[in-house]
């Protein structure tokens, strides 16, 4: 078997993994990243729609375009980019870590290095993961792959859509759908609120004509052979109204309904995972539970910005070169979720440096109150106009503001939403 040895290994070439790559290739160590797909950019590569990159560079770009820039910067670069190359197998748990991979141009491939970055990205949620009952025809997709068909491979998969949940990739496909000829007739969301960005609510929906029900349940999927409609009830006081149900007669539905970060591998290898993310836990460093293996991106938790992504790639990056010179934190405290936070990441933030922690909220609000507390004692005070889930949040909090930690022999930073 052929075996390679690098300082560092990336696994996944998405917006995280190129990111993260070039700050360890800066600085100065060996590094590879390893992708299954054919070429770099990950999920980049099917969203050709605008809006990325505004913050990174400053400009409105296409996923492609965006990947495209981050590629160039790779390129003038040591980084060994290995594509069609799936990582099968980790082994952590030695100071040298050991990947099994394969691929079709090199076979099965033993690959070590003194750290891992951990940048897999996540995957969609699907049918069996919410239980609609119902026919099992075909004509039911999810919303990416749906991106997929008709954005790389250039098939329409139906004529008349219904799109069950509101995530961001359900509301883009909505829009492109209706641009390819298809007649997108409802969105439909359990929810109160939409679960994707507000801004694509406005350029996806609501200039194209296309009805959002909220706190609507999909009751069933219609259709032997295709689909052929679905069943939709209204939710009332928390109530299924049976009585209200209704049919949409439709060929194609389309799943937005979550994302998931890939985490198969991580938990094979005994990462430990934070159930309210589905991704590691990670300390200020964004190192996971095993020392030398390090997450971030999608994989880590699901971001709603590639510029987040980036950014915090970015610093995984930084950290890992930092602690394989020998550097970690001093004393670390641990962020415990208060009132309406559903997560933060990382979990865990450094007192002597600056730290930057994105969370999720669990309620929609206007003029909320983000504060941060240390054991009890209120240091940061964050106005929002208007929160809700699908808006990440972030907050910045540096030695000043975490000056008491030092204090305490098991100082608790707590962030809360009112
Ligand atoms: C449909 C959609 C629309 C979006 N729209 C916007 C937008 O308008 N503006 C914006 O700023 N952001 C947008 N985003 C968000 C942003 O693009 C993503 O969050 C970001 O690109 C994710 O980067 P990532 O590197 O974490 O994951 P990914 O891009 O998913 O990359 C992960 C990579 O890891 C590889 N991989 C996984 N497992 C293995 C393995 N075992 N071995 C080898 N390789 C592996 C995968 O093949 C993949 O290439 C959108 C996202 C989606 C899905």
């Amino acid at each position: 078997m052929k075996e390679l040895y690098f300082d560092s290994v990336v696994i996944g070439g998405g917006a995280a993994g190129m990111a993260s790559a070039l700050e360890l290739d800066k600085a100065g160590l060996s590094t590879a990243i390893l992708e299954r797909e054919e070429c770099l950019g990950g999920i980049l590569g099917q969203c050709i729609h605008n809006g990325f990159g505004l913050i990174e560079f400053n400009e409105e770009l296409s996923g492609p375009e965006f990947a495209e820039k981050v590629e160039e910067r790779l390129a003038a670069t040591g980084v060994r980019a290995f594509t069609g190359l799936t990582v099968m197998e980790l082994q952590l748990a030695s100071e040298l870590k050991t990947l099994y991979c394969y691929s079709g141009q090199h076979g099965v491939l033993r690959i070590n290095a003194k750290l891992v970055v951990l940048a897999m990205g996540c995957r969609e949620r699907n049918r069996g993961n919410i239980r609609i009952p119902g026919d099992r025809p075909a004509g039911v997709y999810t919303a990416g792959l749906a991106q997929r068909l008709v954005n790389i491979e250039g098939y329409i998969p139906g004529k008349d859509v219904v799109i069950i949940g509101s995530g961001d990739i359900g509301l883009i496909m909505a829009r492109r759908m209706s641009w390819v000829g298809c007649k997108v007739h409802a969105v439909v969301e359990i929810l109160p609120y939409p679960s994707g960005l507000t801004r694509n609510i406005v350029q996806c929906l609501n200039d194209f004509d296309i009805p959002l029900y909220l706190s609507h349940l999909t009751t069933r999927i219609i259709g032997r052979k295709r689909v052929e409609g679905v069943e939709i009830t209204p939710i009332e006081s928390g109530a299924i109204m049976t009585e209200k149900a209704f049919v949409i007669p439709c060929d194609t539905v389309l799943l937005s309904v979550g994302l998931v970060p890939e985490n198969e591998l991580s938990k094979m290898a005994g990462v430990e995972i934070n159930p309210m993310t589905n991704g590691p836990f990670a300390d200020s460093m964004l190192m996971t539970n095993i020392p030398g293996v390090f997450a971030c991106g999608n994989v880590l938790h699901v971001h709603d910005l590639v510029d987040y992504v980036v950014e915090e790639a970015r610093r995984a990056g930084i950290y890992a070169a930092s602690w394989l010179k020998g550097n970690s934190p001093k004393a670390e405290a641990r962020v415990k979720t208060g009132a309406n936070v559903r997560y933060t990441a990382p979990s865990r933030v450094d007192p002597d440096k600056n730290n930057k922690l994105y969370l999720r909220s669990l309620i929609v609000k206007n003029d909320a109150q983000l504060e941060v507390r240390i054991n009890n004692r209120l240091v940061k005070s964050i106005k929002k106009t208007h929160i809700q889930p699908s808006e990440m949040l972030t907050v910045d909090l540096g030695p000043k503001e975490l000056e008491s930690v030092k204090d305490s022999p098991d100082p608790v930073v707590e962030i809360a939403i009112s």
